[in-house]
């Protein structure tokens, strides 16, 4: 289906040149209030790090081409994900919801990690570790593919696989108190994630009953869902880059970051150890799918 607003906010695309996000960027650096003079900014919700990328940043940089300011939210450190145990070769007594001893192939690598043998800066990777280490991955993409200043990338420590209405309620009032003219925008409430959906949940119950006002809402229909064939709650709509031929770059560059493997540096391909066939998905395709309330 086509998306009309899309098209319409292409005709403004010449008027609103990239230089002018970096010119307000730097102007608007540090006070929240101040964001709103360059346009209706767009609060991200993000569940875990690479949710950003795998199914929001097509929007995430059509909306920087508009040159509307970006607020990217991390819900939570998303520890539990199995690229640490493909990291550590192993999995152990902290593993979730899965064996807690027994070796783990890499099938990107090809081969049993060892983090000792590998050098890796962190040494074994223990739940803490492995979740500052993705905490790191979100900042470093938020600032490098989505060109968002440190004042507007903010860090949030939900439990992973125990997002609560009530948490979820609290996170999306904060926002709205501080960016109370910005869109909203996160995962669909039908995502096969319990986590995801859950955001979509309370921001769509929020959006009916009143408490947001005017604030647009978007939900993003994630490449899992896709992949799992899943039924959106609502029509979906289509998105794809509006200057695919200079924004495509900046995606590559966070796909980029989320598949390397420099473990003496501290990387550790978290997202390309995560969810392999996501990225490779997302990566043929190119595009993003989403609904409104
Ligand atoms: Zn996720
Ligand atoms: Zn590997």
């Amino acid at each position: 289906m086509i998306n009309v607003r899309d098209a319409i906010r292409c005709a403004y695309k010449a008027a609103l040149a990239s230089v002018a996000l970096t010119f307000s960027a730097m102007i608007y650096a540090h006070d929240p209030a101040q964001v709103h003079a360059a346009g209706t900014p767009v609060v991200y919700l993000v569940p875990h790090a690479d949710d950003e990328t795998l199914s929001m940043s097509i929007d995430i940089r059509n909306r920087i081409h508009e040159g509307r300011p970006v607020i990217l939210v991390l819900a939570s450190d998303g520890k539990h994900s199995k690229a640490r145990e493909v990291a550590n070769g192993q999995y152990d007594a902290e593993s979730y919801n899965a064996p807690t001893s027994g070796a783990v192939y890499c099938h990107y690598h090809k081969r049993y990690h060892n983090p000792i043998a590998e050098h890796y800066a962190d040494g074994y990777l223990t739940m803490t570790k492995f979740a500052q280490t993705r905490i790191d991955d979100f900042i470093r993409v938020a600032g490098g593919a989505y060109g968002t200043p440190s004042s507007r990338i903010y860090i949030e420590h939900l439990p992973n696989d125990g997002f609560t209405y009530s948490d979820v309620h609290a996170l999306i009032a904060k926002y709205h108190a501080l960016y109370p003219t910005a869109d909203i925008r996160t995962t669909s409430w039908g995502d096969v994630h319990a986590d995801h959906a859950m955001l979509g949940r309370v921001l769509h119950d929020m959006k009916v009953n009143g408490e947001l006002g005017n604030v647009g809402t978007v939900y993003f229909w994630s490449i899992a869902s896709r992949m799992a064939d899943a039924t959106p709650p609502r029509t979906l709509y289509h998105g794809v880059l509006t200057d695919p031929s200079y924004d495509w770059w900046y995606i590559e560059k966070a796909i980029t970051y989320y598949k390397t493997f420099d473990p003496a540096h501290g990387r550790y391909a978290n997202g390309y150890h995560s969810v392999p066939t996501q990225f490779d998905y997302f990566e043929s395709k190119r595009d993003i799918y989403y609904h409104y309330n």
